[in-house]
């Protein structure tokens, strides 16, 4: 589906990254990586690498001149994840092949929000896809798992070998699961999608809104890259309520229909508060400096009819 010659399947979507990182590094080696990426991928990068010698530097994903500034002599791997989550930032995943590869650099994106039905980003220049199964590939909540997709040599012999010496493979009966999930991967994407763009709209027109991030508005900063780069703009929408915590936590606690919880990529459609739960570990400064405000909500929308979504957040939202 991704377009690539060779997959991995792993336990996990950390898995799948730990993999690579054993698989490509050595100590020594130093990897460029975005700053708006998955929680556990940061502290991978910052607190279990640097023990066995190899250092990361984080970047602004949109920030062209910094991740050329950022690239060394001993760097290996440009690492990525767009949009990334919860703010939906897009990376120029073509700008960012031609770097690397301009200093002899791998390009890993983590094409977790978007799954192949949307954006392929190998046919881009991406040297390496990861995902986590976890979330869409599966769709419903049910495993863990993830995979790692590329060339025959660096996935089915490097990588491959990683796997099958140091454990992290997938078992059999998920992925069977995950096999299931992916025969109506194109259907629920496209509706994710659709479903998150109306849910935008509405959220963009709300009183009580004082941002909302979704790529299918103009207003957001990267419009015309993710309509040139993605076959949709994926199902998750953030937004940002007037009054910080306490009335975003209002907001997600009058919601009866929709599921609290920090998972994505479900046909239920679930809601979260970044700043306390999936952010909830990361200092106050790297929040304000990555945007995770205390009024920011992350909703990755569901399969339910759309109007009975916007009701249910319009209990809290509309008081
Ligand atoms: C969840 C997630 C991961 C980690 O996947 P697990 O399967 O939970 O280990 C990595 N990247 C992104 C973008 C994710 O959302």
């Amino acid at each position: 589906m991704e377009g690539g010659e060779a997959c991995v399947a792993t336990a996990s979507g950390m898995a799948a990254i730990m993999s690579i990182c054993v698989a490509l590094l050595k100590a020594g080696d130093h990897i460029v990586s975005s700053r708006s990426i998955f929680g556990t991928t940061t502290t991978l990068f910052e607190k279990y690498l640097p023990r066995f010698g190899i250092e990361a530097s984080f970047v602004d994903i949109s920030d062209l001149q910094a991740w050329k500034q950022s690239i060394r002599q001993n760097t290996r791997l440009l690492f990525l994840e767009t949009p990334s989550n919860p703010l939906i930032e897009i990376a120029d995943i073509e700008a960012l092949a031609g770097l690397a590869h301009d200093n002899r650099c791998l390009l890993v994106v983590d094409n977790c929000l978007c799954t192949p039905a949307l954006q392929r980003p190998l046919e881009l220049g991406a040297d390496l896809v990861v995902h986590s199964a976890t979330k869409y590939l599966d769709g419903q909540g049910r495993i863990v798992g993830g995979a790692v997709v590329g060339p025959e040599q660096l996935v089915a012999e490097e990588i491959f070998g990683v796997i099958r010496t140091t454990g992290p493979t997938l078992s059999p009966f998920n992925a069977w699961v995950a096999l299931k999930g992916l025969e109506t991967l194109s259907l629920r994407m496209n509706m994710h999608s659709q479903q998150a763009t109306r849910l935008a709209e509405h959220l963009a027109d709300h009183p009580g809104v004082e941002r909302v991030y979704h790529p299918s508005l103009e207003s957001h900063p990267q419009h015309q890259l993710a309509k040139s780069q993605q076959k949709g703009f994926g199902g998750v929408v953030s937004f940002v309520v007037a009054g910080g915590r306490e009335k975003a936590w209002r907001v997600i606690d009058a919601t009866q229909m929709l599921s609290i919880t920090a998972n994505l990529g479900d046909v239920k459609t679930t809601i979260t508060h970044p700043a306390s739960t999936t952010h909830g570990r990361v200092s106050d400064e790297l929040k304000a400096r990555v945007g995770i405000t205390e009024g920011l909500i992350r909703i990755a929308v569901g399969l339910e009819n759309i109007e009975d979504i916007i009701a249910d957040l319009s209990r809290g939202l509309d008081a």
